[in-house]
């Protein structure tokens, strides 16, 4: 008879199994690998698992027999039908109490239905996002654990172990209950397509209304990473525009402007409408790259639409710094909106499904090992952690603060993009919210007397302008 002695079971050994594997071997786990093509559980074995406390199992019972109780099996699988080709598979051997882990990029509704299914079952099933990519996973995620709670003191010690960390404190903690924790993941994945848009834009102002080189645009990444936009993505950017291809030009000025992606901001942008909350500057990321996707059509465009001219010397020697410092506030607030509206999107999901999350821990898992960590996310991680139920970030004083200084500097950065015909969609949309949402009146009112008009709908009135002539109204 075997004595089991593995500590968790990982199913998929492809880049992102073996590095987690790894990982956890690393921390002292005793590991199961296994994957669907079992010849590359004998390649891993043989390979970067040899001499390492890790299992090769070629079999699901022979999975289980090896497992300590209750059995932790995670699934890092091509997320969609193979994962629950894999629950089905394990269903039969789990005992009460045993724990699913979905660690792939899966949806957050397929994670709610799972964690459904499951629960009637007696099986826990965590939704868990994992961020960092290879690296990530090889020396620390960041991960976003949700699901079934009782399967949390079951995993914490594992799952903090192999998580990154920031300041001592693991990049990982409990999220929430149902898909809440692939939930996060997406809005993780929203926000990182909006820094990134964010980026771009910035590079673009930088090359084509200031006119600077690639060397010159990456030295003021370069700078813009040990200041208050200190972070993984300005970092590479940094790298990636300072890097030459072998003819000893800019490497990334050869690669075809098309943007591609894999859905998770999109996913994020739906949910925002679903949800009816102005999460604008993921939406207009998502739509940037699809803007670029059509190249074609720019390219006729190009030759057909003209703009302003963009004359030379529009930035000097004499105010280069000081529109380099502008170009940096717009950037800073921009993402300071942008980290408003994802925890929005955040606390209205919450409010929606009926979820009690755990923001300053949200904070804190994005703080270290995921691809947006940053320096301000542990300004975010101290608002949170200040006020749990912050109502809005933008009401926390340093958020506050910093957003007022920065906005003279974010509006002279947007009227030179629209002066010289730059696009800016992720700074604008920024400006207009932040503009529209401190605005106590909007023009609402009107759009209300629109409605009316030709639709009936009916309207409310102000509480100070009703009379009896015009009583206060019902609700739409
Ligand atoms: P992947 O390319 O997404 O998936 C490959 C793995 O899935 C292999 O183990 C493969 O088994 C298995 N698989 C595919 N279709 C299957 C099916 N129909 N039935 C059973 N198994 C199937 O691998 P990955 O890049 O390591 O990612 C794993 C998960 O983590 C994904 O959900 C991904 O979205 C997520 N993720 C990836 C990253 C990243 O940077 N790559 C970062 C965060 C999260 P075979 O070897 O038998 O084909």
């Amino acid at each position: 008879h075997l004595i089991p002695t593995a500590d968790f079971a990982l199913i998929g050994l492809a880049v992102m199994g073996q590095n987690l594997i790894l990982n956890a071997a690393d921390h002292g786990f005793t590991v199961v690998a296994y994957n669907r093509t079992v010849s590359k559980v004998d390649l891993f074995l043989q390979n970067e698992a040899k001499g390492k406390s890790i299992i090769g199992v070629h079999s699901i019972p022979e999975l289980i027999a090896n497992l300590k109780k209750p059995r932790r099996i995670m699934l890092l699988v091509k997320a969609g039908f193979a994962v629950d080709a894999f629950i089905n598979q394990l269903l039969p051997y789990l005992d009460q109490g045993d724990i699913i882990i979905d660690g792939g990029n899966s949806h957050f509704p397929d994670s709610n239905r799972r964690y459904a299914e499951l629960k009637e079952k007696g099986i826990l099933f965590v939704g868990s996002g994992v961020s960092g990519g290879e690296e990530g996973a090889r020396y620390g995620p960041s991960l976003m654990p949700g699901g079934h709670e009782d399967a949390w003191p079951h995993l914490k010690n594992i799952f903090q172990s192999i998580a990154a960390k920031s300041d001592g404190e693991p990049c990982c903690d409990w999220v929430g209950p149902a898909g809440a924790g692939h939930y996060v993941k997406m809005v993780h994945n929203g926000i990182e397509y909006g820094d990134m848009q964010l980026i771009c834009e910035a590079y673009d102002i930088m090359k084509r209304v200031a006119k600077f080189t690639d060397k010159e645009i990456g030295n003021v990444f370069a700078k813009w990473n040990t200041g208050v936009l200190d972070s993984f993505l300005i970092e590479i950017t940094r790298d990636i525009l300072l890097y030459d291809d072998v003819d000893g030009t800019p490497l990334v000025e050869k690669i075809m402007d098309t943007a591609g992606q894999k859905g998770t901001g999109k996913w994020t942008a739906i949910n925002a409408l679903d949800l009816g909350m102005p999460v604008t500057l993921i939406g207009e990321a998502v739509f940037s790259r699809c803007l670029s996707a059509i190249k074609t059509e720019r390219v006729k465009a190009s030759t057909l639409l003209t703009g302003p001219p963009i004359p030379d010397g529009i930035v000097t020697p004499e105010n280069k710094d000081q529109f380099v410092d502008d170009l940096e506030q717009a950037l800073y607030a921009s993402k300071i909106i942008s980290y408003t509206q994802g925890f929005m999107l955040i606390r209205e999901a919450a409010k929606e499904y009926g979820w009690k999350l755990n923001n300053p821990a949200i904070a804190l898992m994005w703080r270290g090992g995921c691809i947006i960590r940053s320096v301000f996310l542990a300004e975010i991680t101290k608002a949170f952690r200040e006020t749990p139920d912050l109502e809005n970030l933008l009401f926390n004083q340093f958020f506050k603060s910093a957003i007022e200084k920065a906005q003279a500097g974010w509006r002279k950065t947007l009227v030179l993009g629209i002066q010289y015909g730059i696009p800016t969609p992720a700074f604008s949309t920024a400006l207009a919210f932040y503009d529209g949402y401190r605005s106590a009146r909007l023009p609402a009112n009107l759009l209300q007397a629109q409605r009316d008009y030709f639709g009936a709908h009916t309207f409310k009135v102000l509480p100070e302008a009703a009379s009896d002539n015009l009583p206060l109204g019902e609700d739409i």
